[in-house]
């Protein structure tokens, strides 16, 4: 009768533990904005820690996590050591200037190949 009893308590109180590992278990949707304003969302658990950055799904480039419908500037972002040549370069050159410097620098090498100079 008592080993019974036991059992059944057993039983109960098994339940009621998956039931606060359920509560745990929270999840919650955060977004991301990329540069070109695309948002990513991602699911985290509740307790996890939240990065700042993750990658855009729909570019690839670094996107800011929102938080209190504010995301932090992605130039801090750039600013930070991890930045690629292409970035920094990008800081001191408009896409504009560098093609200009694109063009300058293809007439030169042609120049060069009409005399038979060029290495390229
Ligand atoms: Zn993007």
């Amino acid at each position: 009768m008592s080993e019974q009893t036991m059992r059944g308590m057993r039983l109960g109180s098994q339940s009621l533990e998956n039931e606060v590992n359920v509560n745990l278990a929270k999840r919650s949707k955060h977004s991301f904005i990329c540069g070109d304003n695309h948002t990513t969302e991602i699911v985290f658990a509740a307790e996890a820690d939240l990065p700042e950055t993750w990658q855009c799904r729909q570019c690839s480039q670094l996107a800011a996590i929102v938080t209190d419908g504010k995301h932090i500037e992605l130039e801090v972002l750039n600013n930070r050591p991890g930045r690629s040549h292409y970035e920094m370069l990008l800081e001191r050159r408009s896409t504009e200037e560098l093609e200009e410097i694109l063009k300058e620098r293809i007439a030169y090498i042609k120049g060069r190949r009409a005399l038979g100079k060029a290495e390229l």
